[in-house]
């Protein structure tokens, strides 16, 4: 998937919980960023394509780099308020009629852990079944690399097929239009992607 595709994933998911109402909006804007966060092992295309080629789905996508980045991203939010402090000076640059609630504090830092873990763990199969496509391979996840070098990978549908950003997008719309169901509406966007990628794995002789 990619990375507004990721971002968008980590948020329905934790407003389809209702992490929203109980640790707000700071803590769904966490799950978005840290969905992210396996991602870290792309960087190195900045500078090696040949680096990126092997490492690119493999140094960041296992449980061990999950559990780590998991424990630096929430202590840094739980200590800092990381979310809370970009915000506050990003409001300079955001329209008047934009307003930033204060955020509550004192989200558990167990919560902050787990919201950053789970949503990095399902980064894992949304990019296994995401893949290749348009002159690219397959690129295979690694969960206990670097323990064990068994891969896994399902392309349901092609990297860059728009189809997930609009089914996302299309709930983050409705969202702000009709903002009282807003887990519901999550739970319908989340359940739309997921019929999407199996009828468009189907039609594509995957299932
Ligand atoms: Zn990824």
């Amino acid at each position: 998937m990619t990375t507004p595709e990721h971002s968008l994933v980590g948020i329905h998911a934790a407003i389809a919980v209702g992490a929203h109402q109980r640790f707000g909006w700071a803590f769904v804007a966490l799950a978005g960023i840290a969905s992210n966060l396996p991602d870290w092992d792309g960087l190195p295309m900045l500078f090696d394509m040949a680096r990126f080629e092997h490492g690119h789905r493999v140094w960041g996508h296992n449980v061990t780099s999950i559990a780590l980045s998991s424990l630096i991203v929430a202590t840094l939010q739980y200590r800092f308020h990381l979310i809370e402090t970009v915000a506050t000076r990003l409001k300079n640059y955001l329209p008047k009629e934009v307003t930033i609630e204060r955020a509550r504090i004192g989200v558990p830092f167990i919560m902050l852990f787990l919201i950053c873990a789970v949503v990095q763990t399902i980064h894992l199969p949304c990019d296994m079944v995401v893949s290749g496509g348009n002159g690219l391979s397959d690129w295979h996840i690694k969960p206990f690399w670097p323990i064990s070098d068994v891969g896994y990978v399902f392309p349901l549908i092609p990297w860059g097929d728009i189809g997930p950003t609009i089914i996302m997008m299309c709930g983050v719309l409705l969202m702000v239009k009709y903002p009282k169901k807003l887990p519901l509406q999550s739970i319908v966007t989340l359940t739309i992607l997921c019929c999407y990628l199996l009828i468009r794995g189907w039609t594509r002789g995957m299932l």
